[in-house]
């Protein structure tokens, strides 16, 4: 398979160099150059497959040669096997119709391990392969940079520098990082806000000199494909466990930079019966009032009680651009430059095609809390904020009462105790496996919002060392 710039001025890739790439040379996404589409027979004939076995189905023509077919079944059974359930996905009902999908299971219990815990995988089998050594610098609001250490931990080919805003974390994803004590983790603690970290990627990502031309420098947030790809398979994974491909089904799915509910248009666009796909935001919603106002318009970031969706802009929105604007790079291009500076509006005729595509919905912190309690109320199930904003989304957007409902349970309530105690309920206890975790030693270092401090940082523990 051959992967192609959203900006249409950069090499096409191969999965591996895609893999490895992060944001393409013309400052693009990278995006599969043709989709793979499956019959009703076909996906049907998927129906009983184990988690993993359905994800080697999906995500194995993305990979293309790239990785032998008993390799990547091996890294798609250790990477799910590790899950804390033995459905790795399981669904939970909430009322007539209406489901939870649990995406929390995994080690570091938000949905980011389906990814990140193979990107771990898939990064060792290329770097190894290549003999090659690469450094990954990542900024996270808590479950990216969780994830990502807990996938890297073991690694011999990559140092991983995850910077996270100064007290600007939950305690328990903060531990989650910083009680990982491997030579290869560095927690840096910036004094700064979460945008200032991920603007210091970025600069790092823009000019890599600081590497010496001696480490590649790799993604882990959701501008790598090979994140992208691995959410792809639990979309499948609900439709066939709730009736399909024979009946189709809706989501809802908190929303913060696209790149999941991206995953759900790609599924509905290979071939999966999709009737909905809800975007749920909190206050921060500019995909929000881009859907539903046509105004695309950066606000001010405003802090709340689900910081993983706390973002300004949605940087996978320009994957889906891409093909409202018929994959045209060179118009894309403009759109992007156009949309970092002013207000945009899109023409009617693309903007009915979002609309077809998408319903949205935006919830304040009050509502978040209202609903935590009232399904706790309802059912006894215990929502974190980020799915409860999920939940409120598919009850206000929903059409059709007779078809599956699914909302994405992105994190674990004991993740976000703030937002639990708030909806007068008690924060739950710690899953077993972590259950010492507020007890571990913790490594981090303080540093100050300076991209050089950053940097030096970076280079002394990776050539000094
Ligand atoms: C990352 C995250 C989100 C947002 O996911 P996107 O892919 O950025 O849209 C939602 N909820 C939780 C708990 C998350 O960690």
């Amino acid at each position: 398979m051959k992967y192609i710039s959203t900006r249409g001025n950069a090499p096409e890739l191969e999965f591996e160099d895609v893999l490895l790439a992060g944001l393409a040379s013309d400052g693009g996404l990278y995006v599969p150059k043709d989709l793979p589409h499956y019959s009703l027979d076909t996906i049907r004939s998927w129906r009983g497959l184990s988690y993993s076995k359905l994800a080697f189905k999906i995500i194995q023509p993305f990979v293309g040669g790239a990785i032998d077919d008993a390799a990547l079944q091996q890294m798609l059974d250790d990477t799910y096997d590790n899950f804390g359930h033995k459905a790795v996905a399981p669904l939970t009902q909430l009322d007539n119709n209406e489901y939870v999908l649990e995406l929390f299971q995994g080690p570091t219990l938000a949905f980011k391990d389906f990814a990140l815990q193979l990107l771990g995988r898939l990064l060792d089998h290329v770097l190894t392969k290549r003999n090659e050594r690469a450094v990954i610098v990542g900024a996270t609001s808590g479950d990216t940079g969780s994830a990502a250490i807990e996938g890297c931990k073991h690694s011999e080919f990559v140092d991983i520098f995850i910077m996270h805003p100064h007290n600007r974390v939950s305690e328990v994803q903060r531990k989650q990082m910083t009680t990982v004590l491997s030579d290869n983790v560095y927690n840096i603690a910036v004094e700064g806000n979460f945008d200032d970290c991920q603007n210091m990627v970025k600069a790092c990502f823009a000019d890599q000199g600081f590497l010496r031309g001696e480490r590649r420098l790799v993604a882990v947030n959701s501008i790598n494909w090979a994140r992208i790809m691995a959410q792809v398979v639990y979309y499948f994974y609900a439709s066939l466990n709730l009736g399909g491909p024979d009946r189709s089904l809706s989501f809802s799915v908190p929303t913060g930079n696209f790149g999941d509910i991206f995953a759900g248009y790609l599924a509905k666009n290979m071939g999966l019966p999709i009737d909905q796909l809800i975007v749920a935001t909190n206050k921060n919603d500019i995909l929000h009032r881009t859907i539903s106002q046509n105004r695309y318009e950066k606000h001010a970031l405003a802090h709340t009680l689900t910081p993983s969706m706390d973002i300004v802009v949605s940087s996978n929105f320009e994957r889906l651009l891409f093909d409202i604007y018929g994959r045209d790079g060179q118009l894309l291009a403009d759109l992007m430059t156009r949309m970092n500076s002013e207000p945009v509006e899109l023409d009617s005729a693309r903007m009915a095609k979002v609309r077809e595509l998408f319903d949205s919905h935006a919830v304040d912190d009050p509502q978040t809390c209202a609903t935590i309690a009232t399904v706790f109320a309802e059912t006894g199930y215990l929502l974190d904020p980020h799915t409860a904003i999920g939940v409120v989304a598919a009850r206000a957007c929903r059409r059709h009462s007779d078809r599956p409902m699914v909302t994405l349970g992105t994190a674990h309530p004991v993740k976000f105790g703030e937002a639990i105690n708030k909806a007068g309920l008690a924060t739950p206890a710690l899953p077993h496996h972590m259950a010492d975790l507020l007890e571990r030693e913790e490594r981090c270092s303080l540093l100050p919002n300076s991209l050089a401090a950053v940097q030096a940082f970076v280079v002394k523990n990776v050539f000094d060392a």
